[in-house]
């Protein structure tokens, strides 16, 4: 057994189909009285169910959450919370909405509690992101963890099949890194197994049937395990190629992460052998990062960057961008082999 170091991190999770119901006596378990809730525009509708849920102890709705949190944003909502006296915030959705609510929360300590919808996992990480005069700043901070997570499968039922797949997949690529973290340890491997397979199990299943109620609470449970593993350890070069990919080319989150994790394991898979086969096991295969690829393609996700709005003339850019700063990762930074992964997952290639 390897040194290491365990942190544990307080957070309340509620976890189960129907454990919504639950909602108002965890608002009371935080001695909260006044909720103020959060959501994007387009779930506005389940912001006012939570709202009709929470009765006299709602104060409000603001449903203007958007990705990457601009701050002029989190600055109203937290205006707002301010003159209607909310004592604490509802934030259903997802990372979006999550990181709208952290937001908030990091410089008010404005206890969150948060109903994720989606496979994103930020509900369990003391990580944030503002954008401020079109840079996006992140920092990590215990003061915006949610202080409970209600986990209601049944929330996820109207999840569109295709959001799922590459959610789901944007939660392995947080368990994938785990695994071959710097500063992984026991508990987060095992977490980080357990929610690949988890969530290997649920995708398929859930590309057949979009209302499989078994394969929904799976999902989500894969979801927990995977965003407690990216709370709790290092990521690496995948989350940064991904995090320039998505901030300066401005690609979607999620479909960024399904189509370039098998190629980032690929690049790391000589360097992290163990990480590799607890991978390909956890997905009932032999070779990791092609288990990945065929987790997407076989379940209809985009493959290939250049379907999902990237241009092949950025990728020199993008590559630069990912060579600065070194930081952990198995496998040295090479540019050239760095460059290599872009193109082939721009071109959406099955990694060898
Ligand atoms: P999102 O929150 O942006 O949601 C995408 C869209 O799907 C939104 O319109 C949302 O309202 C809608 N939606 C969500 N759940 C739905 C449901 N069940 N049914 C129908 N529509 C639904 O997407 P995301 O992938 O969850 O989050 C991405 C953002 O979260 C990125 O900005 C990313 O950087 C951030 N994130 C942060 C962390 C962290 O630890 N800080 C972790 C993961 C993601």
């Amino acid at each position: 057994m390897k040194s290491f170091i365990y942190n544990g991190q307080a957070g309340r999770v509620i976890f189960g189909a129907g454990s919504l119901q639950h909602l108002v006596r965890e608002i009371d378990a935080l001695g909260a009285r006044k909720a103020l809730v959060l959501s994007t525009p387009e779930q506005r509708a389940s912001a006012e169910m939570i709202a009709d849920l929470l009765g006299s102890r709602a104060v409000g709705v603001f449903d203007r959450a958007v990705m990457h949190v601009p701050i002029e944003t989190a600055r109203e909502a937290r205006e707002l919370a301010r003159k209607l006296g909310a004592d604490c915030a509802v934030a259903i959705g997802g990372g979006s909405t999550t990181g709208l609510g952290k937001a908030m929360a990091l410089d008010s300590g404005l206890p969150i509690l948060a109903i994720p919808t989606t496979y994103a996992g930020s509900e369990m990480t003391p990580i944030y992101g503002i954008t401020e005069a079109g840079m996006k700043k992140t920092g990590k901070d215990v003061r915006v963890l949610p202080r409970t997570v209600i986990y209601d499968p049944e929330l996820t039922l109207g999840l569109p099949v295709g959001m799922s797949i590459t959610s789901g997949i944007n939660a392995i690529a947080h368990a994938a890194e785990g695994l071959y973290s710097v500063d992984c340890n026991p508990i987060m491997g095992l977490m980080a197994k357990e929610g690949i397979a988890a969530m290997g199990r649920a995708l398929p299943a859930i590309k057949k049937v979009a209302s499989d109620a078994a394969a929904r609470s799976d999902a989500l449970y894969g979801a927990w395990l995977c965003g407690t593993v990216l709370g709790n350890v290092g990521m690496a070069l995948h989350h940064k190629l991904c995090h320039t990919l998505g901030g300066s080319f401005n690609l979607p989150h999620a479909e960024t992460h399904t189509i370039v994790l098998p190629h980032a394991l690929a690049y790391n898979a000589a360097a992290a052998p163990e990480a590799m086969a607890d991978i390909a096991v956890a997905l009932g295969a032999v070779h990791g990062p092609q288990a990945v690829f065929d987790l997407a393609k076989n379940n209809g996700a985009p493959v290939a960057l250049r379907d999902i709005g990237m241009k092949e003339a950025d990728l020199d850019r993008a590559c630069d961008m990912a060579m600065q700063n070194q930081y952990p990762n198995p496998r040295p930074l090479e540019r050239r082999a760095i460059r290599q992964l872009l193109q082939q997952a721009f071109d959406g290639e099955r990694p060898g």
